[in-house]
């Protein structure tokens, strides 16, 4: 593990991002959400193979989604800002579309 995802203790493992582009969307995500974008919506979910340490458990087979997520990417910025981990200065700057 790098010494950022370190630091930050997997905010990318700990949420789920999904779409939120239109008002359907967005009301029935209302409520549920802890940040929302212009079109997309951060909801809590841990990933059930974090350990409690922060580490995967599944490193080696990985879905491919986590595979391709990189430190800064805008995902990571967007995980890390609805985690509160301090990396990017505000939720706009973390928009990924
Ligand atoms: S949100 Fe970013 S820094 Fe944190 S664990 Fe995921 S990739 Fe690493
Ligand atoms: S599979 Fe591993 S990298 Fe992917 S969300 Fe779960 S703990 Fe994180």
């Amino acid at each position: 593990m790098n010494e950022q995802c370190a630091k930050c203790g997997g905010a990318c493992c700990k949420v789920l991002i999904i779409p939120a582009r239109d008002h359907a969307e967005r009301e029935w995500i209302e409520g549920r959400a802890i940040m929302m974008t212009d079109s997309q919506a951060v909801i809590e979910s841990r990933c059930r193979h974090l350990s409690e340490d922060g580490r995967c458990l599944v490193q080696d087979n990985k879905p491919l989604y986590c595979k391709l997520a990189e430190v800064n990417d805008a995902i990571c910025k967007l995980c890390m800002v609805a985690k509160g981990n301090a990396l990017t200065k505000s939720p706009d700057s973390a928009k990924t579309s």
